[in-house]
């Protein structure tokens, strides 16, 4: 027996893990000999595709001369390099680039970045505004800034209270009007959210005026706007940020999963000049308390680097759009039938929810569903009885019928 205790799993119920010995591109490799196409991206992390060369050459070349150095009164080339990239691609006018390791931690880091914000400012607003179904991690902070369901149940006695959205819905009126009657209370400091897609939350899509509507908003009544790119990031919705179908910077940005292109662990969150300005002082008790011990690792900096430099080098747009219109087709097809509703896409991501009578995500259709398309070779995971498929980058068009048939012969 294993003494692995899996994410996400019910060791009780769920059959054996499969034992991945190697993975290329789009697909993974089992010990036995099975090949299965990656229809998440693992778990959304991978963007160009499994073991991309120029980031496993970045990698191999930087461990042979640099491992973790504390980043404290210290600092390398990778991380120097790293950080001009990212402002240079992040939206206007988010010049400073604070390393974590996980979307989590870089989500806890905004959340201080924003209460240190408005302290410093001696301001005493704290109030944190989100929005219903909300994902942005499963540390404490980060479930507390999520939506409360029955995966965080138990440690509800150890969430901080929030301010509560509705989930935007067709033109998202009622979201902004509640943000609006929220941020006139003058004691919103932030307002965190998933640009576009709230992910985990059932691939839920909303328009980029939604997005700009909240941002003006966050303008009018001074309230920080935190943009968690760590699943939209680096071209997943058809353009580098979510927030670039909106026009607009967020004050604080996320990211993780994509920035390495999802080889190695590395978080960055991104702050606008009057954020790092509030904590810049003589003053010892300005100073930003917060670090992990792999900080700016050197080698997933690196990684970092050349996912970057591919945006420079293909492209990308060209590539993303090619693979947009492909999953379009793909989600037309499924349209017209009808064991299927709520058929919806945006850029790269397709989603569409399994009609069941008895929904929920404890239902059984979830374990069925995965085992079934794991029997096609396709590793999809639905949310509840939301199906969806987020591929690599390098996904043929082959690749994708392989994955939407398996979702189109599943037998309920
Ligand atoms: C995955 C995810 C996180 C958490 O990232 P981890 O690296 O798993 O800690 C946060 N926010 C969003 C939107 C995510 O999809």
């Amino acid at each position: 027996m294993s003494a692995v205790w899996h994410p996400f799993t019910q060791h009780a119920t769920e059959p054996d893990p499969l034992r991945i010995a190697s993975s290329e591109g789009a697909y993974l490799f089992t010990e036995d000999g099975r090949t299965i196409l990656d229809g998440i991206s693992s778990w959304w992390v991978v963007t160009h595709g499994h073991r991309q060369p120029e980031i496993v050459e970045a990698i191999q070349q930087t461990a042979s001369r640099l491992d973790q150095v504390i980043f404290a009164g210290l600092t390398h080339e990778p991380a120097e390099e790293l950080a001009e990239a990212l402002v240079e691609v992040a939206p206007a006018g988010l010049s400073r680039v604070f390393y974590s390791d996980s979307g989590s931690t870089a989500v806890e880091v905004a959340l201080k970045m924003a209460l240190g914000y408005w302290r410093h400012a001696g301001d005493g607003r704290h109030r944190i505004a989100v929005i219903e179904d909300s994902y942005h991690g499963d540390t404490i902070g980060t479930m507390s800034v999520g939506e409360r369901s029955v995966f965080n149940a138990a440690y509800d006695p150890l969430m901080f209270a929030v301010d509560k959205l509705p989930c935007p819905a067709d033109d998202g009126q009622a979201t902004l009007q509640a943000f609006e009657a929220l941020a006139e209370t003058g004691e919103m400091a932030a307002l965190i959210l998933e640009p576009l897609v709230l992910g985990a939350g059932g691939m839920r899509m909303y328009p980029p005026e939604v997005l700009a509507g909240l941002r003006a908003i966050c303008d009018r009544h001074d309230v920080l706007m935190i943009a968690d790119e760590v699943m939209t990031g680096w071209g997943r919705t058809g353009r580098l940020w979510a927030c670039d179908h909106a026009g607009i910077a967020p004050d604080i940005l996320c990211t993780s999963k994509g920035l390495t292109g999802g080889v190695v662990p590395l978080a960055v969150t991104l702050a606008s000049e009057r954020i790092f300005q509030a904590h810049y002082s003589t003053d010892r008790r300005r100073t930003f308390y917060h670090s992990s011990s792999y900080t700016a690792n050197p080698i997933a900096c690196a990684a970092a680097l050349a996912q970057v430099r591919l945006w420079r080098e293909r492209d990308m747009a060209g590539i993303l759009d090619n693979l947009s219109r492909m999953q379009g087709d793909h989600l037309a097809d499924l349209q017209r039938d009808d064991r299927f509703e709520n058929a919806r896409q945006c850029g790269t991501i397709a989603a569409l929810d399994l009609k069941v009578s008895d929904g929920g995500y404890l239902a059984e259709t979830g374990p069925r569903m995965r085992a079934h398309f794991l029997r096609q070779g396709v590793l999809l995971r639905p949310l509840g009885n939301t199906v969806y498929v987020l591929p690599p980058y390098c996904v043929t068009s082959g690749d994708l019928d392989l994955a939407w048939s398996a979702i189109a012969s599943f037998e309920g």
